[in-house]
């Protein structure tokens, strides 16, 4: 157990944990040595970390800690997708889901207990929202999943979380300044070394958030469009009350500029009768013109009394097929790990609601954005 007083290591970014050991009377590279065995071997106990004094060592035991969420629950698909239960030490629970492919393994992580948004599509609104992941609840969830996939794999070193997306629970913009942090950690050679084309974030369009993201950690980024006109959008996604759908295309125009080959992902759920006719198509190829982007059609997850269906196969294929035809890349997510509710809009957990629902999108939270 650690006391209040101890330091979780898990929080700090190198800068951070650079700068704690100096205050220690230690020299800043023992926090970036540190910071490997933490991130890179996925230790949590001091007495491992063998290039360490013993003194140094039996000083961290007392003073700092390094503590991740404990997982409550594992479940893995038959497409062997993973879905962990994390529970929080104050009670709430996220998921986070690492989805296998033949050339590389995603982790889609969560940023805050909950979701203040309320997009009426999706099970992680129905949970309401308690409160943001602290630094080390949210890079907590790469250095749990790493050490089970490890410990699975027999590992020879070679990674197995090759990408990460920050599309699981919660809006990561509104929760900024830990979300960045994290993903410090997960692009710095000496954590988890992730370039930033495997880093995506994924937003409803909360605008001021996609342009300091771009001047503080330009990672890949993926808009939950859904709707080609704003009354649709402000149905489906009500942020878009706020941030319309014009508005969001020009700060995705912003976010890539200079950049000629970098594209914002656009995400489409696909919603039988709702957003997936010909004139909802037409519509798109036309807000996307000129939007350096590309399409990512979701077939709708479905979840208890979620009101949505999934739109049919020939749908979600002449949809496509337009839009190609259009010129504009586009292709259909890959379903993976429905049968263990870990797929997209899914996502649960078990959440201690502090909002008051009807109102959750025009909360201060979003105001102050
Ligand atoms: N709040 C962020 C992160 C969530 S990412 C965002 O809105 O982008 C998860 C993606 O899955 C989003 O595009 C979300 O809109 C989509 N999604 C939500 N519910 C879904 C469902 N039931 N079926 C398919 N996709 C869904």
């Amino acid at each position: 157990m650690s006391t209040p007083l101890q330091q979780n290591l898990l929080n700090m970014n190198l800068p951070v944990i650079q700068a704690y050991f100096e205050g220690l009377g230690e020299k800043a590279f023992r926090g970036r040595q540190v910071f490997k065995w933490i991130h890179q071997q996925g230790l949590y106990d001091f007495n491992e970390m063998t290039d360490i004094s013993k003194e140094l060592r039996s000083q961290l035991t007392q003073q700092a800690c390094i503590r991740a969420p404990e997982i409550a629950s594992q479940e893995i698909s038959d497409d062997g997708t993973f879905k962990w239960l994390l529970r929080l030490a104050d009670g709430n629970s996220i998921e986070t889901v690492f989805i296998p492919e033949n050339d590389r393994g995603t982790l889609c992580i969560s940023s805050q207990a909950g979701c203040i948004l309320n997009c009426t599509f999706c099970a992680t609104a129905r949970q309401g929202f308690n409160r943001n992941l602290e630094v080390h609840e949210i890079i907590g969830q790469l250095y749990v999943a790493n050490r089970v996939l490890r410990g699975l794999a027999n590992n020879n070193g070679d990674r197995i979380i090759t990408n990460v997306v920050m599309m699981g629970m919660g809006e990561p913009l509104l929760n900024f300044d830990n979300v960045t942090q994290a993903m410090d950690i997960m692009q710095d050679d000496l954590g988890y070394g992730l370039s930033k084309r495997r880093v995506t974030l994924s937003t409803s369009g909360v605008i001021p958030m996609i342009d300091k993201l771009k001047e503080t950690n330009p990672v890949s980024l993926a808009v939950s469009l859904h709707a080609p006109n704003d009354k649709l959008r402000d149905q489906l996604v009500p942020l878009n009350k706020k941030y319309p759908i014009k508005e969001l295309m020009d700060a995705c125009k912003r976010y890539v500029a200079g950049e000629p080959r970098r594209r914002v992902t656009m995400e489409y759920v696909m919603l039988k009768g709702i957003n997936d006719n010909e004139k909802h198509v037409r519509q798109l190829i036309k807000i996307l013109s000129g939007i350096p982007a590309k399409v990512n059609l979701i077939p709708f997850n479905s979840f208890d009394n979620s009101g949505f269906e999934r739109s049919g196969m020939d749908a979600i294929n002449n949809f496509r097929e337009s839009l190609m035809q259009a010129g504009i890349i586009t292709v259909t997510r890959k379903t993976r790990g429905d049968d263990i509710n870990a797929a997209c809009g899914q996502l649960a957990g078990s959440i201690v609601d502090r909002t008051r629902r009807s109102k959750a999108y025009t909360t201060e939270a979003v105001n102050q954005s």
